[in-house]
């Protein structure tokens, strides 16, 4: 038995993974994954490491910190609306492309509701990232479970979609190391990149500024942008 609760619930054994990346995003964009076309997990330093075979490699889940039935029930929704939408963005790459922006009312019937969804899967996602790094005195993970629990979104967690086409990433399933954190007077500020094949999304707690170009649940109604990070990634 675990000796760690799930940090959602607070109430189980720690007894499942989070997926860093979904092995469905790796299969959509990047194609199966087999000793003709294997993946690297990056190193801190950005360097490759060892070559990884299999999308079901536990290379590409985060520690146990989570249990069974938040993983796959509870946050089932969160996890479809995100594939829904990473499909629509592999489909319809070339035109989001050219077009800079993407509207979600194209993709999903129920926008508001599954726009957040898609929110509160990356903040499972990210959640299970601060927990893996210890970054859980910095950021307080009752607060992204509760909005994760009761439907609600966070008011400092914000995500910015595009893409990178430079090369550096292209062939890879890229898994950031450690997330950049800063605090000033106690105000932090947290990135992380989502990254797969073309595809990229930044993640971004923030307690110090509202960024630009990065969408929140309260912003749903409008055309997000599809951004290029190549140059900054
Ligand atoms: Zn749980």
């Amino acid at each position: 038995m675990s000796e760690l609760i799930c940090w959602i619930c607070n109430k189980y054994d720690a007894n499942s993974g989070e997926h860093v990346v979904k092995r469905s995003d790796l299969e959509l964009h990047l194609g199966e994954i087999s000793r003709a076309n294997p993946l690297y997990r990056l190193k801190m330093d950005g360097s490759e490491g060892k070559k990884i075979y299999s999308s079901k490699n536990n290379s590409f889940k985060y520690s146990k910190t989570i249990c069974e039935y938040c993983n796959q029930t509870l946050t089932q929704p969160h996890d479809t609306a995100w594939e829904e939408l990473s499909r629509h963005f592999h489909s319809e790459f070339i035109r989001l492309r050219n077009k800079g922006k993407w509207n979600p009312k194209s993709v999903f019937d129920n926008c508001k509701k599954r726009m957040l969804d898609v929110h509160l899967f990356f903040l499972k996602n990210f959640g299970c990232l601060i927990k893996e790094f210890g970054y859980d005195e910095y950021i307080d993970l009752y607060e992204l479970s509760d909005s994760i629990l009761n439907s609600y979104s966070n008011s400092y967690f914000f995500l910015a979609f595009g893409f990178d086409e430079t090369g550096k990433y292209k062939l890879r399933g890229t898994i950031s190391g450690k997330p950049i954190i800063k605090s000033l007077e106690g105000k932090v500020v947290c990135t992380h990149y989502y990254n797969v094949g073309l595809m990229v999304v930044i993640l971004l707690y923030s307690k110090r500024y509202r960024p630009t170009n990065f969408w929140h649940p309260d912003d749903s109604e409008n055309l997000i942008p599809f951004q290029n990070f190549g140059h900054r990634l």
